[in-house]
């Protein structure tokens, strides 16, 4: 094939995948808002989201030449409403959300928020206008209200405050040693994954922002704090656009959409009972294998909350 050496294109490929790593490294998304114009095309103008419809249309990418995660794949997670990704590990989910808060640049084809091509506007407004929560969530050197801040930085002790009791952490926090000025990180307490958890989604709470980005974003919680904080987060999705990486049938089930991939691609989409009636599809046999219990799509590799 044609898919000639381009040293300019790798290069690229090389410093988004440095920011990457820096993201990685420290999960400084929030920091990048302010120093975000590296990688800005010229002329790069702020997002404008009225809306919040998320356009993915004919996308391709891979992290290395020749190794294709996404594959033309096309889907809209419409304004307002409930969007399920659901597949097995590696088949692409995390990468979907990558892109879209363009932590990596797409091959071929467009993301569009609002009709506007997001690698066409800022990175910093495109960042401000989503929440994420990551399926490996990161805490910052500092307090763990400092944590939980980095969501919106104007945001008061009382909306701190308010979004750790929604996300089932205000109880563990207040038993630290100084509570939510406690430090945690290299210099301060050791948090359990499901804590690390339940200050990111804290974190996303407080930010307050039109599209909510949830990667498995309860996994690594036991069954009481998930079920107190699934029913938080259906609260903040109401009117917001959210793409939900869901590692369970309840959160599917509810969606208004799920989005089927199987090794990159759009094995199919529709409702649950839409998907249901296929009854050779890939949801409805993964559904039958597991009983009806769960997807048994889970990506394992999160952390589960030590007991
Ligand atoms: P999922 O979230 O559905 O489990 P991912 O999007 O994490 O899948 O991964 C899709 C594929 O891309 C997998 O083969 C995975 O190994 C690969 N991959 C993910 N992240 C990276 C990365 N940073 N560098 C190289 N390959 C990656
Ligand atoms: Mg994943």
């Amino acid at each position: 094939l044609l898919l000639a050496y381009d040293p300019a294109r790798r290069l690229a490929r090389v410093q988004v995948g440095m920011e990457r790593a820096l993201v990685n490294a420290r999960m400084i998304y929030e920091i990048l808002d302010l120093e975000p114009q590296q990688g800005d095309s010229a002329g790069a103008t702020a997002l404008h989201v009225k809306n919040g419809e998320v356009r993915f249309d004919a996308i391709r990418f891979g992290y290395a030449e020749d190794a294709p995660v996404l594959r033309d794949l096309s889907f809209v997670a419409a304004a307002g409403k409930t969007t399920a990704i659901v597949g097995a590990s590696g088949a692409g989910k995390s990468t979907l959300v990558a892109l879209l808060q363009r932590f990596y640049d797409v091959d071929a084809g467009t993301i569009s928020v609002d009709g506007q091509d997001i690698s066409k506007v800022t990175k910093k407004s495109l960042r401000g206008a989503i929440a994420y929560v990551s399926q490996q969530p990161y805490l910052f050197e500092g307090t763990i209200r400092d944590n939980i801040r980095y969501g919106r930085l104007d945001a008061t002790d009382g909306e701190i405050e308010q979004a750790a009791g929604l996300a089932a952490a205000d109880e563990f926090i207040r038993q630290q040693p100084q509570g939510y000025d406690t430090e945690v990180g290299e210099n301060g307490v050791t948090l359990s994954g499901g804590q690390r958890q339940r200050l990111s989604i804290a974190r996303a709470i407080v930010r307050d922002a039109p599209i909510l980005l949830l990667d498995e974003a309860t996994s690594a919680l036991d069954n009481e704090s998930e079920a107190r904080v699934q029913q938080a987060l259906g609260e903040i999705m109401q009117g917001r656009t959210t793409i939900v990486i869901a590692h369970r049938l309840s959160t599917v089930v509810n969606a208004d959409h799920i989005v089927v991939l199987e090794e990159g691609r759009l094995a199919e989409q529709g409702t649950h009972a839409q998907l249901l009636a296929d009854a050779d599809g890939v949801y409805a046999r993964f559904h039958r294998l597991q009983g009806g219990h769960g997807l048994g799509l889970v990506d394992d590799r999160a952390e589960v909350e030590e007991p």
